[in-house]
């Protein structure tokens, strides 16, 4: 053995592993879909993934550009022409102009663009808002970037949303930053325009940046649909994100961007070219043909997915456990508390007696305690069974 070889000085070994890494925990999903991986027969509402294929021409165009010898790089920030269709894109549905050539930034999914937002504006010690449940990586990537995560517990009573008052009861003069996602995974809330004119007006009197993740804004069932960088005043302390992944069913091509103002696009640039170089030229070729003409495609899942939503929205309330109308996204969040388990034992032992598999609410942190994420982008045949097994569970709790 040599003589660096732990093995024959394990007493000494070092811990290499960074104490904020470590400090972080695993995914609560992955945890959870490694036990549902083990069992056989099992209906899942746990995936938080399209369950349809990407459009037809999509998929012709990355073939194309393979056939073709797409197997290049491309420049740092995504092929121009890309970028010019995510402008026309952003400007027609949500009403704010971004410039292809100096405030947009293609990246790798909107997990990349979320990472570089956070590290681009973070420095030690800063503390970032974000309400919660939430995505499960709003609080670790603070973490990662040295920062302090500081989640705004949201509720059923008020359906999820995020207001101004709750903002204003947790920022401190260290608060640089908001993170928001609406509609949100995994409680399919959204915002009304006031609610976000007043978190706009809290954003500008703290004089914070706003990090928006606008995954799920074209799967809005209810209501109008509103990104915060439209608001006056709002575009330029904005990190607006988006991504392919959900609306048009391309979590595989791992496409996503960040629209904001140059400086700070350059900022996630610098990153980004040094770590990342640039997302995938067969997913930006993609992307552009998924651009053209979108209306078509994403709204033929969207109304699968609503038709669903009210389905599954009825369905849990009628077992009797309550459960918000989702206004987007494609996620139901019941309330199952009071039975004497844990979100998490509720799943599992949901997952034993019934084989219907959910994610437990305190995945997405907390406040999630005493909740289900049960996703509808799942087959409504699968949808309907899934309901009638818990409605089964429901009558023997
Ligand atoms: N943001 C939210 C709110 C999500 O739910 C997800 C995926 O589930 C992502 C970002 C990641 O998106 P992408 O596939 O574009 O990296």
């Amino acid at each position: 053995m040599s003589r660096n070889d732990s093995k024959s000085r394990p007493e000494t070994a070092r811990d290499f592993v960074a104490s904020h890494v470590k400090s972080v925990p695993p995914s609560g999903i992955r945890e959870f879909f490694d036990i549902v991986s083990t069992r056989k027969d099992v209906i899942s509402l746990g995936i938080g993934e399209p369950d349809f294929v990407t459009p037809w021409h999509i998929r012709e165009a990355a073939m194309y550009a393979l056939d073709h010898g797409a197997t290049s790089y491309t420049s740092n920030r995504g092929l121009e022409s890309l970028r010019q269709g995510m402008a026309a894109y952003v400007r027609e549905a949500f009403n704010v102009s971004y410039d292809p050539e100096t405030e947009i930034l293609v990246t790798v999914g909107v997990s990349e663009a979320l990472d570089l937002a956070v590290r681009s504006v973070v420095e030690p010690g800063d503390e970032v808002l974000y309400h919660e449940p939430c995505y499960v990586c709003y609080g670790p990537l603070v973490t990662f970037a040295h920062g302090k995560a500081v989640a705004v517990g949201t509720t059923r009573e008020n359906g999820f949303r995020l207001t101004r008052a709750m903002l204003e009861k947790k920022v401190t003069a260290r608060t640089k930053a908001l993170v928001m996602n609406f509609p949100t995974n995994p409680t399919g809330a959204t915002l009304s325009r006031e609610d976000l004119e007043g978190i706009a007006a809290f954003a500008v009197e703290h004089n914070l940046v706003v990090i928006t993740d606008e995954i799920y804004s074209e799967l809005t069932y209810d209501g109008e649909r509103l990104s915060i960088a439209s608001l006056p005043g709002m575009k330029s302390r904005t990190i607006f994100l988006h991504g392919f992944s959900k609306a048009w069913a391309m979590t595989g091509f791992r496409l996503g961007y960040a629209c904001a103002r140059p400086d700070l696009v350059d900022a996630m640039m610098k990153i980004h070219q040094y770590t990342m170089l640039c997302a995938p030229i067969l997913s930006q070729r993609a992307a552009i043909e998924a651009l053209k003409g979108y209306r078509r495609d994403v709204e033929e899942m969207r109304s699968a997915y609503e038709k669903r939503r009210n389905f599954i929205h009825r369905a849990l309330n009628e077992i009797g456990f309550p459960c918000i109308r989702p206004t987007g996204a494609f996620y139901a969040f019941p309330y199952i508390a009071g039975h004497g388990m844990t979100s998490r034992e509720f799943a599992l032992k949901l997952l034993d007696d019934q084989q219907v598999a959910c994610v437990p609410g305190t995945a997405f942190g907390p406040s999630g305690e005493g909740y289900l994420r049960g996703s509808f982008a799942a087959d409504m045949e699968d949808i309907k069974e899934a309901m009638r097994r818990i409605g089964v569970f429901a009558k023997k709790l």
